[in-house]
């Protein structure tokens, strides 16, 4: 039987390339970096020039960069570590309804303790509005947490203007990059952002490795006490294998990233074209990325479409049966069963939240694996 991997967004394989420059460090090169002998010595001088790889490609300094175990790790970082060091005074956080829930969970979980959150709508392609998120930001406002691409409809948000926003009324802003990071350029100083939060294992480096980055004029309180590695603000020994893997995936995805955009829109495009053409009852969810004027609002590599009268839980049973992977919503919230949050978030009623499908692509998959997906859904819906 085929195996397509049409789950991008969930994780994507670790690059050849990417676990070669891994390997010594999980055998010769396997010494603690805190260490005084020369063995250490290279170890800590390779995740410090995976560092300054990071760093220069989101155009920041090293000094701003922390490794952490990913995105969910940085977002709870930042976010807590945030409001951790400047409540009382500033104890109200603004996000959207859309964001993760390493977002969402975060905020729930700091309202437990007494912060207030004001959770943003979006219009239908899942844009935030603006003028609510400026008329939510006070003088308490600890954090605004925007994400600059949606995991599920892979709506990019205009955080330049979200930047000017929270720069003008002097509120740190934090955007977690964790879908858009390699996908498209992230710049932290022409996107006006003051944290960020990104992943390893969407851009094919290994699982459990990410970093943020942090203004160095900010102050954060640290969640993770120990030995002091990170410069205080994230202890434990440094995962340098994973680290050094993230660095190179970094890399290679921004070196290939004009190429790699372009194709993956040009499938991303065709599927949805077929996808119109070949059923009566489908709709896309997301901007509609084959629109002129919305091109460049949308993922690359996501594909998020409702078939009307069909559980969206069965098409990915049946699509797997037929050796295709893919999801109904995001990797995180498969095992909780119900509509989605984002795509309630959006405003689609229950049904057709409950009928989406999403397909995330990237620069390995084929048109001939996109036709043989499209054949299979045929058979599927007819079924
Ligand atoms: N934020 C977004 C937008 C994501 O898509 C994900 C993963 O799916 C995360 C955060 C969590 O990242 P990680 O799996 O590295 O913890």
């Amino acid at each position: 039987m085929k195996n397509i991997y049409f789950d991008n967004a969930a994780t994507t394989f670790v690059d050849g390339k990417v676990l070669d420059t891994m390997l010594p460090y999980f055998s010769d090169e396997f010494a603690n970096p805190g260490g005084s002998y020369t063995a250490a010595k290279r170890a800590k001088k390779a995740v410090e020039d995976a560092r300054e790889c990071i760093a220069k490609i989101i155009g920041a300094k090293t000094s701003e960069i922390y490794f952490t175990s990913g995105g969910t790790e940085g977002d709870n970082m930042l976010i807590k570590g945030m409001v951790y060091s400047l409540r009382p005074y500033r104890n109200h956080i603004v996000t959207s309804v859309i964001e993760h829930n390493a977002v969402l969970n975060t905020c729930k979980y700091l309202e437990k303790q007494g912060s207030s959150v004001s959770y943003i709508p979006t219009d239908k392609y899942g844009f935030v509005d603006m003028n609510r998120l400026k008329r939510s930001i006070n003088r308490h406002t600890a954090i605004v947490s925007i994400m600059m691409a949606n995991n599920e409809i892979g709506t990019i948000e205009n955080v330049e203007e979200i930047g000017r926003i929270c720069r003008s009324m002097k509120v740190p802003f934090h955007s977690d990059c964790v879908q858009a990071f390699g996908h498209i350029p992230v710049n932290v100083n022409k996107l006006g952002i003051d944290m960020i939060s990104i992943s390893s294992h969407k851009i094919h480096g290994p699982k459990g490795v990410g970093a943020v980055y942090i203004k160095d004029n900010l102050s954060i309180y640290p969640l993770i006490h120990g030995g002091n590695q990170e410069r205080g603000m994230r202890s434990g020994t440094e995962n340098v294998a994973g680290i050094v893997g993230f660095a190179m995936a970094a890399k290679l995805a921004h070196e290939k990233m004009t190429d790699n955009y372009m194709y993956c829109c040009r499938l991303r495009n065709y599927i949805i074209n077929r996808l119109r053409k070949e059923f009566d009852d489908v709709m896309l969810n997301g901007p509609d990325c084959t629109m002129e004027k919305m091109s460049g609002t949308r993922l690359p590599g996501n594909i998020n479409i409702s078939f009307k009268g069909v559980s969206g839980y069965s098409i990915v049973d049946e699509l797997s049966k037929r050796g295709i992977c893919s999801s109904s919503g995001s990797a995180c919230s498969q095992s909780k069963k119900g509509p989605s949050h984002v795509l309630m978030g959006i405003g689609l009623g229950e049904e057709r939240a409950s009928s989406a499908l999403r397909l995330s692509i990237e620069p390995e998959n084929t048109f001939d694996e996109a036709d043989y997906v499209i054949s299979c859904l045929k058979e599927i819906i007819k079924q």
